[in-house]
């Protein structure tokens, strides 16, 4: 079999399992990523992290069930990428335990030295993950067009939103055909730090090592899967002119302590359509777990029935799996 085979039958084994799963249809509104460790526990198979010296994951057939070992020793993007690669093989129904070193390899063009079916697990990895049409979603909702796609920041808060890493979403652009190959590569060589110098401004970090995310409107309603110290910005239109303010008091009480807080006020920009008035607040994550966070804009001396907007986010930010068993309360899609 030729190694193109072995992409296709990986490819068009995501496609089944994601309509299989409904999956299509469940994340048509780009509001989340594919949770794969869900769909690895629908279909039973045992996962288990543990500190691999040099080994990103382990799949095990064996006759009555089948297992996965992931590495704890890499973060969640990876952890996620390495599941869906382990996925792969149980769902191609690979005989042979895969013992797996590298992941990823087919979506950077590795062309050499891999054996078919790890080709086939690899190729299902991506796919599964990172589908064109769940791509088309999330730019859809954001509003990204092809000239968006080609701008690192925009690259990387795609990235957030199908909680793959960045490099892998750069690939996956191009594999989708949204941008050119030249263009990914690029892409790929710029690292994510200056995305998120850019999206804090002034807001200097401990590390650059939390994600930043830039939230608005237009996240409505979406769930992210984050890390446990990571960055929210939220940039909200504000009616202030009507005496309107967005309520930031509920962010302590989910643990965001908030690090800046500032009104933009866009009313010289001659081209501007909507509320001249951006609030902007930068709030940082600091433990483990998942809360709702939901904020209102109303007048301040009236009650939530008045508000005139309302955003609502899912906030998942668990950060990488932890040495042990996958726990029920990390399973995003119920
Ligand atoms: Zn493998």
């Amino acid at each position: 079999m030729t190694k193109r085979n072995s992409i296709l039958t990986g490819v068009s084994r995501a496609a089944e399992l994601h309509d299989e799963m409904g999956l299509r249809d469940k994340l048509k509104d780009g509001s989340k990523a594919i949770d794969v460790f869900a769909v690895i526990a629908a279909l039973k198979v045992m996962v288990l992290f543990r500190p691999l010296e040099g080994l990103l994951g382990a799949y095990v057939p064996t006759p009555n069930a089948a297992g996965m070992l992931i590495t704890t020793q890499r973060n969640l993007h990876i952890q996620r990428f390495t599941a869906s690669h382990e996925l792969g093989h149980h769902v191609l129904k690979h005989h042979a335990p895969s013992l797996d070193l590298n992941v990823g390899f087919v979506a950077r063009g590795e062309k050499n030295g891999h054996e078919p079916q790890e080709v086939e697990a690899d190729a299902f990895a991506s796919e599964f993950l990172l589908p064109a049409w769940l791509i088309a979603a999330h730019a859809r909702r954001q509003g990204w067009g092809r000239a968006e796609l080609k701008r690192a920041e925009i690259v990387y808060q795609l990235s957030l939103r199908l909680a793959a890493s960045y490099s892998a979403t750069c690939w996956a652009l191009a594999s989708a055909k949204f941008i050119s190959q030249a263009d990914a590569n690029a892409l790929a060589s710029l690292p994510p730090k200056k995305s998120k110098m850019q999206a804090l401004e002034d807001v200097a970090p401990p590390s650059w090592h939390p994600d930043v995310w830039v939230l608005s409107k237009r996240d409505q309603g979406s769930q992210l899967i984050g890390g446990p110290d990571d960055f929210l910005v939220l940039s909200l239109e504000e009616h202030s002119g009507g005496g309107y303010e967005w309520d930031m008091d509920p962010l302590p009480s989910v643990g965001l302590s908030v690090r800046a807080d500032q009104r933009i006020d866009k009313s010289a920009e001659p081209a501007l359509i909507g509320s001249p008035i951006t609030r902007r607040v930068v709030a940082q994550s600091s433990a483990p777990g998942r809360t709702r966070l939901k904020l209102e804009e109303r007048r301040p001396w009236e009650g939530s029935g008045n508000a005139i907007n309302r955003v609502e986010f899912d906030l998942a930010l668990w950060g990488k799996e932890p040495v042990g068993l996958l726990r029920p309360e990390r399973m995003l899609a119920a």
